[in-house]
């Protein structure tokens, strides 16, 4: 079963609960009984790497400018 991290609006705490999907947006009450929650983003997905999807291979020339025609 899922797990799903929720923090409370009221009391600022953050708890996870195991439920079925199919209740993952349902209401939870956090360990404080308080009903005033929201559902956090999933964690499972690995963070903190930084995105570089540009390796700007700029190696020894060739290529760019001078092979579209643009220097001559
Ligand atoms: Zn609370």
């Amino acid at each position: 079963m899922p797990r799903y991290e929720y923090r409370c609006r009221t009391c600022g705490d953050t708890f996870e609960l195991s439920r079925p999907m199919a209740e993952s947006s349902a209401p939870a009450a956090c360990p404080s009984g308080h009903d005033d929650t929201v559902k956090l983003l999933s964690t499972v997905a690995v963070g903190g790497s930084t995105s570089a999807p540009a390796p700007a291979p700029r190696a020894g020339g060739g290529g760019g400018c001078c092979g579209g025609g643009c220097c001559g």
